[in-house]
């Protein structure tokens, strides 16, 4: 079977070793050593200052949306996964969707203006896919009308915008170390900012506000990974360079091999240097995607309909009509994308779709 990922698993010996010296140190949470190594393991690979690893990708969305959201409207995107918008649902906000760039497939940010009110209090974007958004023109946005940036970089491990770590863009930003995404400790996630003020907020709102045991710096909630998934972490980390690079073979390959003159491939923005972490491909409707999926499938190939329903189209969420991103979500498929997919594989997956797009 293949699937869209498969989960890279670290050779089980490495693993243990990182667990024996959580057995040694008889201590399992509460940022304990593997936790701390592994946030300065992760400080050189992404070249970044700061960085707060936590237990999910979610968390520090609803995190950040506590501290900058400050219960008004959320300028976003319907073209990312659920958790963008649950979040600021979840945080007594309310999203107020924009539509997204047919090429880029992030926020169109020639758009993000018109949605501005009185009420509105931050963008949330993502980098979907790993391809940057707009970062000047939603930068310059957000001074003029006084708006916090929060960027959803859950797909965006390792990307580098004008030679820097994606992670440094906006007030906050966030990633998703969960099982599926590119670097993995099982179930994780990472909050970034730049701003020494906020990043003391974030801290203390992810475990509990708590300053000391017997101290309180404010509200806050459960954050903290355990070093078994810190253990996880260490483990997988050295083996990014491969993985990226294995990715990339994959990635050239489709882009080599698929007959591309119906189908629409992610458009990568300029200064990128971008991680691999999805294939998406966009057909010309819905009924020719329906038909490819039908043909893998039966073949034991899963591709994945990320991101399938544009997320205005939610019950929870608002109605308001995104025509681009309901068009793009109807139409899209990421295609089976991980170090260990065969040549062979490939072969099979392009040729089912080059004789029916
Ligand atoms: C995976 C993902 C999340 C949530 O991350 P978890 O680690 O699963 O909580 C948030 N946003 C986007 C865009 C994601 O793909």
């Amino acid at each position: 079977m293949i699937n869209v990922t498969q989960t890279f698993f670290p050779p089980l010996e490495e693993y243990q070793r990182y667990l024996q010296r959580i057995w040694t140190n008889q201590w399992l949470t509460n940022r304990g050593e593997l936790v701390l190594e592994l946030e300065e393991k992760l400080k050189t690979y992404l070249s970044v200052d700061h960085i707060l690893v936590t237990n999910n990708g979610t968390i520090p969305l609803q995190i950040a949306l506590k501290l900058l959201g400050n219960g008004g409207e959320i300028i976003t995107t319907p073209f990312s996964y659920v958790a963008t918008s649950a979040a600021i649902v979840w945080e007594h906000c309310t999203p107020v969707f924009v539509d997204i760039h047919p090429e880029y497939l992030t926020i169109d940010e020639t758009k993000i203006e018109a949605a501005i009110t009185d009420k509105t209090t931050c963008i949330l974007a993502t980098h979907v896919f790993g391809n940057p958004c707009h970062i000047e023109a939603i930068g310059a946005i957000a001074e003029k009308h006084h708006l916090k940036v929060i960027y959803d970089a859950a797909h965006a491990f390792g990307v580098t915008y004008k030679g820097k770590s994606i992670f440094e863009y906006g007030d906050v930003s966030t990633c998703s170390f969960h099982a599926t995404k590119l670097f993995h400790t099982g179930e994780g996630g990472a909050l970034f900012t730049k701003d020494a003020e906020l990043e003391h907020q974030l801290f203390y709102s992810h475990n509990f506000g708590h300053n000391g045991p017997l101290a309180f710096h404010g509200l806050g909630v459960n954050g903290k990974i355990s070093e078994l998934q810190a253990a996880m972490g260490l483990a997988v980390l050295p083996y990014m360079e491969t993985i990226i690079a294995e990715r990339k073979r994959v990635v050239d390959f489709y882009n080599q091999h698929l007959n591309l003159d119906k189908i629409q491939t992610l458009k990568i923005r300029v200064n990128t240097q971008w991680n691999y972490s999805y294939y998406p491909v966009v057909f010309k409707d819905e009924v020719t995607l329906l038909q490819v999926q039908k043909t893998l499938n039966a073949e034991q190939i899963f591709p994945r309909r990320y991101f399938y329903p544009s997320l205005n189209t939610v019950d929870y969420l608002s109605g308001q009509k995104m025509s681009v991103s309901e068009s793009i979500a109807a139409r899209v498929l990421c295609l089976p994308l991980y170090a260990e997919l065969k040549n062979m594989d490939l072969e099979k997956i392009i040729c089912i779709i080059n004789t029916l797009k």
